[in-house]
């Protein structure tokens, strides 16, 4: 795992003229799993990931799959998660930052990678050097770009055009597609390879808000092609309308969540999608070990504040992982950890390293034993699983925000079962 060794250098070979104008653009740092002293680590099983690209081709027959690896790949590191995707035969590669672009060329990446975020400061000539495919979804950055392109003595480089069709984020809006079609069509150094919108309901299982994107996305489309423009890649689909829209598919589409093994229908939408096989297999567990154990008597309290007193002779047993490492505060005297195969409630205030757990009712817990935050356990005591889901519930937050929050702290370890 040589590749995941922290650098904070700036990106290597810098000419003498762009180390003057491009901002440094900083890799994001992550430990080194060798380096763990600690036993909290997220394991991350290849073996799954590979099945859940399985299960998106099955369901976007024709379709290129560009898995979205933004965020260092939700939380599981965008190196290792690309590199596995790229050798099972994916299409291609979507990330929010340049950063993040970056990151991933300089391992070694070599399938296209869409920058979604649709910043790029000034660093276009980044783009260029690191072959990566801008989101364009603004007249001026076609301009822009155009001109870095024209100076650089780059013709027809790839871009795609994003246009806003409900979410109101980012995105040309309906009635300036034509204006900025034009523009396009005016500049030979830009390419137009793939026009794309997002989608705001997918996940909710609003079919008519579904469709008033799509058609406001066909419509875009047919102003593009009536100048001439006839972009390959068309895409609008995230995990949601790939499991859900088979409208929404097109030629390409843009997944993440489902690579990681969590449906992002919640429970309540699911019932939109009778159809729906529920194959995805979790890629993440994150676990711990017991590092403190004592016996309370009633009345003694636990944790900065003391927020939970015993309300019995109970056995408190104490973890190594914080919300400084992920495990969100919000979840104090309100989640659960598993501990020898069952469910052991988090008691008091979870602390920035340490978190209190009640064991009283897995008898027999000793130092060392393994603690699971998230994902699946067997034990003595039977066995159970913790999803993203049920943690963001109680957190009154998603699935993406539970992995996402995983921190630079906890060391990703790769499993190949
Ligand atoms: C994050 C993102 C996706 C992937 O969304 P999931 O719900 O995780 O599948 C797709 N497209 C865009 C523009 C995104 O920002």
């Amino acid at each position: 795992m040589n590749s995941l060794r922290p650098s904070n250098e700036p990106a290597a070979d810098l000419d003498e003229a762009s180390r003057v104008e491009v901002p440094r653009v900083f890799r994001p740092q992550r430990a080194l799993p060798a380096d763990a002293v600690r036993p909290t680590r997220a394991e991350v099983n290849l073996a799954n990931l590979r099945h859940n690209l399985r299960v998106a081709q099955r369901a976007a027959p024709g379709a290129a799959i560009w898995g979205v690896l933004k965020a260092d790949g939700y939380g599981h590191g965008s190196k290792a998660v690309a590199r596995t995707l790229e050798r099972a035969g994916m299409s291609g590669v979507c990330v929010a930052l340049l950063e993040e672009g970056i990151e991933l060329r300089e391992a070694g990446i070599q399938l296209p990678i869409l920058i979604m975020g649709g910043y790029y400061g000034r660093a276009w000539a980044e783009l260029v050097r690191h072959e990566l495919t801008p989101v364009l979804h603004e007249e001026s950055q076609v301009r822009l770009l155009a001109d870095e392109l024209r100076h650089a003595g780059v013709a027809g480089f790839k871009v795609h055009l994003k246009i806003d069709t409900g979410m109101s984020r980012l995105g040309v809006l309906p009635d300036a597609v034509e204006q900025v079609g034009e523009l396009v069509r005016s500049r030979p150094e830009i390419a137009l390879e793939g026009l794309m919108t997002h989608l705001s309901n997918a996940d909710s299982g609003d079919a008519a808000s579904v469709d008033r994107q799509l058609q406001l996305f066909s419509r875009a489309r047919a102003t593009l092609q009536s100048l001439g423009l006839e972009p390959r890649a068309l895409h609008a689909a995230n995990s949601a309308a790939l499991l859900g829209y088979p409208s929404a598919r097109y030629s390409m589409v843009r997944p993440g969540i489902a690579l990681f093994g969590v449906d992002p229908c919640a429970p309540t939408a699911l019932a939109a999608f009778p159809e729906r096989s529920g194959e995805l297999r979790p890629v993440m567990r994150v676990r711990t070990e017991v590092v403190a154990l004592r016996k309370l008597s009633p009345g003694t309290p636990v944790g900065y504040g003391g927020s939970f007193r015993a309300s019995r002779l109970s056995v408190i047993a104490t973890i190594p992982m914080g919300y400084a490492d992920g495990l969100s505060r919000g979840l104090s005297n309100v989640g659960h950890v598993l501990v020898r195969g069952t469910r052991a409630k988090i008691v008091g205030a979870v602390s920035m390293d340490m978190t209190m757990i009640d064991v009283t009712d897995a008898p027999g817990v000793q130092l060392g034993d393994e603690c699971v935050i998230l994902g699946h356990q067997k034990g003595p005591c039977g066995e159970d699983a913790i999803g993203a889901r049920e943690i963001a519930d109680q957190l009154r937050s998603i699935p993406w925000e539970v992995l996402t929050s995983i921190s630079r702290r906890v060391p990703r370890f790769y499993r190949e079962p």
